[in-house]
Order: C-alpha cells, then structure tokens, then sequence
C-alpha cells in the first residue's frame, strides 16, 4: 500500500479513555506495518466542552504508550479561518445554502427533535431556494444542498465491507451555525483533505458520519479517503464501555501500576487477533497489524484478562527498570519510604515480588508492607502445635545469628537440613516462619525473604512472633481453666 497517512483525532473533552487509547492504537499500527505516517489532530472546536488540559493529557498519555505522532499535532481551532474560507467557497458554488430557519421554528414545524443536533428529524429544505439577496443581517447558518438525483451513498468499509446509506437517510445538515462555528462532520472532512489521510480509521460510533462526510468530499473536490470502523468496546453486560463499568481512563491504569506496552497488548486483543497469539512484542504487532483479521463484533472488557498480561510484562522487566516506571508513573519520591533499605535490597525485594504481582501498585504494597515489621498476625494460621513451633522458631533464630553467609544459597540450605535434623516437613517449618517474617500467610519463598529482610531484622521478627504466641497461648491457657 503506498503513503498511508493515518490521523488520530480526539476531541479535548475529557482524559484519554481506553476505547480512544485503541483507535489511537489502531492507526498508530496501521502506519507502521505500511511504513506509513501516524497524525495526530486535536479536535477542539466544541469550544464549550474543549479544555486545554485534557489536550495535554492526551497528547501525555499517548507520549507514555510511545505513540508519538510523525508530524507536529494539528490543532482545529487553528485553522477556523481555512474553514471559513472553504465554507464561503462552496456557497458562492451553491453547494450550501443559507438557511434562516431558528430552533423555535424549526420545532414549531418539525417536531420537538428538529432543532437538536444530531436528531434524525430531516429538514424540510424550507430555506434551500429562497432569495437571499436581502436577508437583513438574520443570522443564518449553512447547509448542505443534497442533489436531487443523488439516491443512495455507498463506501467499502475495509472491516465490514460495502455500507450503504440511502437518499431519506439523510437531508440538508448543517455545515456552519449561524453563531459561526462549523459542524464536525464538515471540519473533519477539510482537516483530513489537507492532511491528505489517506484512510480514516475509527470507531463505529462515527459510520452515520461517513455518508455525510463523502458528500463533503466531493462537493470539495477532494479525494475520498478510505473508511474502517472499529466494533466498540463494550462491558460485561454488553453494553458499550464507559464509566458505569469502572475505570475507563487511562491516567487511572497508569496510576494502579499497568504498564504501557501491557495495556496496549490487552487492548490491540480487543477487536483483532493473529490466530491465538496473546502476547505481542511491538515489533510482532508492526509486523502482524492489519485490517484484514479484524472483528466485526464488539469485543468484553476483561479486568482479570488485562491484569493477566500485565503480570507477564511485568515479570519480563528487569528490578531497576521497574523502579524507575513505578517513580516515573505513579511516586516520584518511592524508594525513600524504604527508609530500612539500601537501594540493592530494595532492588532485591522488586525482584522477589514481581513474580506474583499483576500491578506496580500491587507490588508496591507488598514490598512496604514487607519492609514493615508486623504487628499483626493472622487470626488462624495454618499451622498447629505451638510449642513445638516455639522451639523450631527459637533454633532458626540462633542459626540465623550464627551463618557465615548471608545469601539466599545458604540460608535456604541451612533451613533445609535444620528441617531434616528436626524430623519436620518444609512446610511445618516455613509457614510459622512465614508469618513470623511478613505477618502474611502467603509470600515469595521464606529464604529469599530471610534475605532481603537481613541477620538482625530477621531475627528481631522472629523473636516477636515468638513473644505474640507465647503470650496468646497464655491467655488461651487462661480462657480454658
Ligand atoms: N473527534 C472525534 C472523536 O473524538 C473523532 C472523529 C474522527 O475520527 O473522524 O470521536
């Protein structure tokens, strides 16, 4: 395919939401499988609903997810006068007119819907001849004067094939409002034209756009781009994704500790698929992206699923760079809360629990729980026979305080043939010790931990573990008689 120039084209009303984040990604991939160029277009001409802040949040967003576009982003309210030049040309050609009608008449005639944008109610084409040569500065908006012998709009949909829109699908609508401002449907297709996108991929929410807009293109006399519509997102009850559902915005993904290259691996799932491929590198994706293996369905938003890829990313990146992404994404100032630590056991400690954490969030919660002693022990721990525990507990303690070396290797050895000298399963031994050392009943292996922890904090928590069961089989003592 050749010079495939695609746009992403959000409109500044918000924060990047997930379903945006994939249309971005589509396009983004798109272009690099075609060795293409990737735009990006802010679409802020809703200047009641547009803020400058949710521009640069998106244009962030899609910096964190690498998604940078080839060519300085194009802002639409720049080019308002372009617009407006256009907009005047095709009137002095008659392909729009002005129409004076006002929302009170518009209703009075047509209905209650008639004067809301986007309402199915045609309009009448009661202005669409009238002499305007005097129009006492009424204002007036314009409207596109649909051909008479125009029947029906077809385009190939490069997802879902032909669509076709026929001629009472459609009437004059509205390009510029009589306040002014000009409509989406007429700004995309100018915007576009002078980007010269080559394909426009995007949502299905916008098909109902597209008749409208190939009208717009031949009335300019530009070249008609390509069309692909996306299937929605939708949630688990089948509707389409959206708040109701929880979190939609990206920020919020990026704040639990989901990675960038994980959350784009979830989402470029949801609506394509290269056989039953689950994990992709980016170069895979440059590779294997096109529109050929995309769904017509909408695809479920699966939490577990996202959380799923985003442990296995998670597992492939090396400590320092998970510090780093957790200090850039989510706490600048991150490794001082382990104020007991070095930097390199803090590093050991990341490597330890990101083996079993699904989010940064989630392995940051373990390492500062882990870097606090406890003070709390579970209710039941699955284990019995306390003074028998008591005493293994007391020799680990002793042991500890005594080993040459203090490195994984030997601690676990050393607590291995403690085991077998004291008759006692691994278990019966690890899991009070377990408890001892992270106040949890579940953890990465107790040696590793034994290492991270160091002699003498080890030791301390053991030491109190023993103190809270000798004291709680007191009291027990004391209930029973
Ligand atoms: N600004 C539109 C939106 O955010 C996108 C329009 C388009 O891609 O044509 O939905």
């Amino acid at each position: 395919m050749n010079d495939v120039r695609v746009r992403y084209a959000p409109s500044p009303t918000g924060h990047l939401h997930l379903g945006s984040l994939r249309t971005a990604l589509y396009n983004w991939l798109f272009a690099r499988h075609h060795l293409g160029v990737f735009l990006v277009r802010i679409e802020d001409t809703d200047l009641e609903r547009s803020k400058p802040e949710y521009t640069q949040s998106i244009l962030e967003t899609l910096q964190w997810a690498s998604m940078e576009p080839d060519e300085p982003v194009i802002i639409q309210s720049e080019r308002i006068e372009i617009h407006r030049k256009i907009a005047h040309q095709l009137l002095t050609e008659g392909k729009v007119y002005r129409c004076f009608c006002t929302p009170a008449e518009l209703r009075e005639r047509l209905g209650e819907s008639a004067s809301q944008e986007g309402s199915y109610t045609r309009y009448d084409g009661k202005c669409r001849d009238k002499d305007v040569t005097n129009f006492d500065e009424k204002p007036f908006a314009l409207r596109f004067r649909l051909q008479e012998d125009r029947q029906s709009i077809l385009f190939n949909d490069l997802i879902r094939g032909p669509v076709q829109f026929e001629r009472d699908q459609l009437d004059d609508f509205i390009i510029v409002r009589s306040d002014g401002t000009p409509m989406y449907n007429f700004v995309v297709v100018v915007d576009d034209a002078f980007m010269n996108i080559s394909h426009v991929l995007r949502g299905e929410d916008h098909i109902s756009n597209t008749p409208k807009q190939i009208l717009l293109y031949e009335a300019c006399g530009y070249a008609v781009p390509q069309f692909a519509h996306f299937s929605m997102i939708l949630g688990p009850d089948g509707q389409r994704l959206s708040k109701r559902h929880g979190a939609t915005s990206v920020l919020e993904y990026k704040q639990e500790g989901f990675l960038p290259d994980a959350l784009c691996n979830y989402l470029v799932r949801l609506g394509w698929s290269h056989g039953d491929q689950e994990l992709f590198t980016r170069q895979e994706l440059f590779n294997y992206f096109d529109l050929g293996a995309m769904s017509k369905k909408g695809a479920i938003f699966d939490p577990k699923k996202l959380e799923w890829v985003n442990g296995m990313y998670i597992r492939n990146l090396s400590p320092e760079v998970i510090l780093d992404t957790i200090e850039r994404d989510m706490n600048h100032t991150w490794r001082t809360v382990f104020s007991k630590w070095s930097l390199s056991t803090l590093l050991k400690g990341i490597s330890l629990y990101k083996e079993r954490a699904k989010t940064l969030k989630e392995l940051s919660d373990d390492l500062k729980s882990l870097h606090e002693t406890p003070v709390k022990f579970p209710e039941n721990p699955n284990f019995i026979d306390t003074s028998s525990v008591l005493n293994s507990l007391q020799a680990v303690e002793d042991l500890l305080e005594r080993l040459d070396t203090f490195s994984y290797e030997f601690i676990d050895k050393t607590l291995k043939e403690f085991c077998h000298e004291a008759a006692l399963s691994l278990s019966q031994l690890m899991q009070p010790l377990r408890i001892a050392l992270t106040g949890k009943i579940s953890s990465p292996g107790v040696a590793s931990i034994i290492e991270v922890l160091g002699r003498e904090e080890s030791a301390y928590r053991i030491r109190l573990f023993r103190d809270y069961l000798k004291k709680k089989g007191r009291n027990e003592a004391l209930t029973n008689n």
